[in-house]
């Protein structure tokens, strides 16, 4: 008899969750981990990289508080002890995942392992027999072919949470999540920040419309957002790195004193290279169960190759817990129509659903669109924050909210009640309903809600 009903090989947001939540189903659940739980996201990814912003954001606000009547003359950032204070978020989060994961009598067997046989992981000389087997390996950084790039060893996401001096001029290839977010950290914190995008704009997938405000918000805090921006070369110097680049179809060279990749992560796939499992450009193939073309191995999170998937934290887990109940003979199937996404840029960028471009092209005329700004929002003016917006996408005779999109300050937070009304079929009539605190800059959706039914209060008609 195996020994263990379930085996998972990775102990990041898929791995770990997958684990905790087979367990307290009463699963005998072994996780391989050659690393620290928690994977990228808790040690080098969402968790770090946020435990920097927040640090950045304190001292943004002090250093610009005057309006506030804030006068701070000697500021100074102290990346070290930002840094040192990060490491310490993650050491909790770690220690209290291993926490959870012994409470619940999941072994947890350190080192690099390897997938055997559909009912076999490997590690050193130790066989682990399973019913089945989770594949949760992640992602790692992938070089785009650019020449120079690799030998100019530019900053990843591990080097650049680790850095201790603030560099003067960063640039940074590629305008997605990783690469706004910590070019926004050290915008803030005094470096003068060029960030090269190849596509026409930054976050390729998100409202066009949010992207403008949240380039020009960027811009006025020293991030400087280039677009159609082809790095063709990349050369060290002594003083630091030049990029060749051709920028709308112009060529240019770009310098900086650091170099950070935030584009170009692919699916790990250590471990498993051997086992027979069916691939894709993006990575393992997987159905909307979670499994793989070999009988009894599963796949989730960041190494799965399914377009429909953002490779995000929360969606590891979700699949982590379809591929558990789905191993336990339940029924259970991903949908990616109701996912949060969020760049925690200042302002941060959030959206679910649809946008106005995807709505129309699957719903046609019945579509429609409402808006409110956050200049308009009370809390958002007490905040000293009001360069955002809520836009909500609607489609159908009775409105049902199919995309909303935020950006603006705690736009991360604000999602959840978005995520939830998509999540029960609401209509904009459902979220006029519903009662909402004052001030808050949660009201704003409510607002939006109003103009999309044409009762408008505190916007113009
Ligand atoms: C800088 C940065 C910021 C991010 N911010 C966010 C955010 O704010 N929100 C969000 O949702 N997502 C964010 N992400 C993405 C998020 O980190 C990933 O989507 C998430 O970590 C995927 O989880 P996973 O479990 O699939 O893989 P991972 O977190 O990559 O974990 C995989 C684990 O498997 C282990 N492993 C791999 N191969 C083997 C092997 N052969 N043997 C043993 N162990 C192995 C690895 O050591 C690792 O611990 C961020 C990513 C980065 C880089």
């Amino acid at each position: 008899m195996a020994a263990y009903d379930i085996a998972i090989l990775g102990g990041g947001p898929g791995g770990y969750v997958a684990a905790l939540h087979a367990a307290v189903k009463g699963a005998r659940v072994a996780l391989v981990e050659r690393d620290r739980v928690g994977g990228i996201c808790v040690t080098v990814g969402c968790i770090p990289s946020k435990a920097l912003l927040d640090s950045s954001h304190a001292y943004w606000l002090a250093t610009h508080g005057e309006e506030h009547g804030i006068h701070v003359d000697s500021a100074r950032f102290e990346l070290a002890k930002a840094v040192q204070r990060k490491d310490k978020v993650v050491a909790q989060l770690v220690a209290g995942t291993e926490a959870l994961l012994k409470g619940r009598k999941v072994d947890l067997i350190k080192g690099e392992g390897t997938l055997a046989s559909p009912t076999q992981l490997r590690v050193r000389d130790q066989t682990i027999d399973a019913k089945a087997v989770i594949v949760a390996t992640g992602s790692k950084v992938g070089m785009p072919p650019i020449k120079g790039l690799a030998e100019a060893k530019p900053l990843d996401n591990v080097s650049a949470l680790a850095l201790t001096e603030v560099p003067k001029r960063l640039v940074v290839i590629g305008g997605g999540a990783i690469g706004l977010e910590l070019g926004t950290f050290f915008a803030e914190v005094g470096s003068e920040v060029t960030v090269l995008e190849m596509l026409a704009q930054p976050i390729a997938y998100a409202d066009a419309e949010l992207v403008r405000l949240l380039v020009r918000a960027l811009e006025s805090r020293n991030v400087k957002v280039r677009t159609n921006a082809k790095v063709t070369e990349v050369t060290r110097t002594a003083a630091g790195v030049t990029l060749s680049a051709e920028i709308e179809g112009k060529q240019e060279s770009v310098e900086g004193d650091q170099l950070l990749l935030g584009a170009g992560r692919v699916a790990n796939l250590s471990g498993v290279e051997q086992a027979g499992l069916a691939t894709n450009r993006l990575g393992i193939t997987v159905d909307e169960r979670m499994r793989t073309n070999v009988e009894g191995v599963w796949a989730i999170g960041d190494c799965i190759g399914d377009p429909r998937a953002p490779k995000l934290a929360h969606v590891a887990s979700t699949q982590g817990e379809v591929a558990v109940d789905t191993i336990l003979g339940e029924d259970a199937a991903m949908d990616y129509d109701v996912v949060p996404n969020v760049v925690y840029t200042h302002p941060e960028v959030a959206q679910v659903g649809l946008t106005e471009t995807q709505a129309k092209e699957r719903y046609g005329t019945a579509v429609k669109v409402a808006r409110y700004s956050f200049k308009a929002s009370g809390r958002a003016l007490a905040l000293g924050e009001s360069d955002g917006m809520t836009k909500i996408v609607t489609a159908g005779k009775d409105q049902r909210i199919v995309g909303v999109h935020i950006v603006g300050p705690q736009a991360s937070e604000l999602i959840a009640e978005a995520t939830l009304a998509m999540r029960l079929e609401a209509t904009v009539e459902d979220v006029v309903a519903t009662i909402h605190a004052h001030p808050t800059l949660a009201e704003t959706f409510r607002e939006a809600a109003l103009s999309a039914v044409g009762r408008p209060i505190h916007s113009p008609r």
